[in-house]
């Protein structure tokens, strides 16, 4: 009798540990589901945003002047100064780079938005013609004082590009000079766009450009910082 109720207790509690060792399976096989499919989802990537704007500026940009400095929103079509600050905003998603080629660059908006993303940590490198570099207007000293890389051309003729690159991703060109009467009152364009096969030929011809330029940049750190002394003298 004693030795049927030991055998009884005993299968008892096989039966115990067998069910406790099949929950615990299924509990372990349940999480490695929900975490592989949590995985799945991380690798999941976004469809890339594509970017595909045409701006185009003219003689009647001159009425919007007004309004750049308030809150006042326009309802005309070309508004510059609404796509001066999507020019804004494209600097401001800076996150990695920004390599700007500008021939003339006196916007203070955009000049202040470049300067912030060096602020911000973003490697910025900044390539002008020497001579536009050197008018007094120009405040390159901005770039210099606030320890962003600029290169100049130096060679003789016009470093005459306009455009600029964002995170080796997004490209702005076009006619016009980063400067007030380019964007209200020329008649211009620009152009922006994520297109990889029309961007990574301004990203290597940036490069190229960096390292022509890169004797300039000392020897001409000088007469940018201080444009009258060099003018006075010359
Ligand atoms: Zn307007």
């Amino acid at each position: 009798m004693i030795r049927n109720n030991v055998l009884l207790i005993m299968e008892v509690a096989l039966a115990t540990e067998f069910i406790w060792y099949v929950y615990r399976w299924f509990r372990s096989f349940g999480k490695k589901t929900s975490n592989a499919r949590r995985a799945e989802k991380a690798n999941v990537r976004k469809p890339k945003e594509n970017i595909s704007k045409v701006m185009f500026f003219s003689n009647e940009a001159s009425l919007c002047r007004a309004h750049i400095i308030s809150e006042e929103t326009c309802l005309r079509d070309s508004c510059p100064v609404r796509y001066l600050r999507e020019v804004e905003s494209y600097i401001n998603r800076a996150k990695r780079n920004l390599d700007v080629c500008m021939y003339t660059l006196t916007c203070q908006l955009l000049l202040n938005a470049i300067v912030n993303a060096h602020k911000r940590g973003v490697l910025v490198r900044i390539i002008m013609d020497h001579r536009m570099a050197c008018n007094q207007e120009m405040q390159t000293g901005l770039f210099y004082n606030n320890g962003v890389p600029i290169r100049l051309d130096d060679l003789g003729v016009l470093m005459h590009h306009k455009f600029a690159i964002v995170d080796n991703d997004i490209v702005i060109t076009g006619s016009v000079n980063w400067t007030m009467s380019g964007f209200f009152g020329n008649f211009e364009h620009l152009l922006v766009t994520n297109h990889c096969v029309l961007v990574q030929p301004f990203v290597n011809e940036f490069d190229k450009l960096w390292k022509i330029f890169s004797e300039s940049s000392e020897k001409l750190q000088h007469s940018v910082q201080h444009p009258l002394i060099d003018e006075s003298s010359q």
